[in-house]
């Protein structure tokens, strides 16, 4: 989608710091990091918010929770544990609009969240 920054950074028309990527979905860090490890997994598919999803586009969910789990492994944070969020709509938190889910870790993390 023309005017989405994570299509723009799944284009490599932004540049990010990518940790995983395949041809499904990218895993690349937070510019703005909430935990000594943060990364922002997205589809490939623009796909709005969790809201968009339906029978025929969530598989990429499933997915995604592979390559988080993955990526846990490959930052060191499996064992000591970590959270995956996706934040949805205002109240949630969310503020760029393409779905994406955070894998933090690498610190207690709280619960529950603000
Ligand atoms: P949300 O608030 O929508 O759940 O999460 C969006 C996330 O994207 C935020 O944690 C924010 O720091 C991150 N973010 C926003 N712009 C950029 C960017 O240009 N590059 C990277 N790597 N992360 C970004
Ligand atoms: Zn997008």
């Amino acid at each position: 989608m023309a005017d989405c920054l994570f299509c723009k950074i799944i284009a490599k028309e932004i540049p990010s710091n990518i940790v995983y990527e395949d041809e499904r979905c990218l895993a690349f860090r937070d510019i703005e990091p909430q935990a000594p490890v943060h990364v922002l997994i997205i589809p490939k598919e623009h796909i709005a918010s969790a809201l968009q999803l339906n029978e025929g586009n969530a598989d990429i969910v499933a997915h995604i929770f592979i390559v988080a789990a993955h990526i846990a492994r490959q930052e060191g944070i499996a064992d000591g544990g970590f959270r995956l969020v996706n934040n949805c709509g205002v109240d949630g938190g969310q503020t760029v609009g393409h779905l994406h889910f955070h894998l933090l870790g690498g610190r207690n993390l709280g619960w529950p969240p603000g």
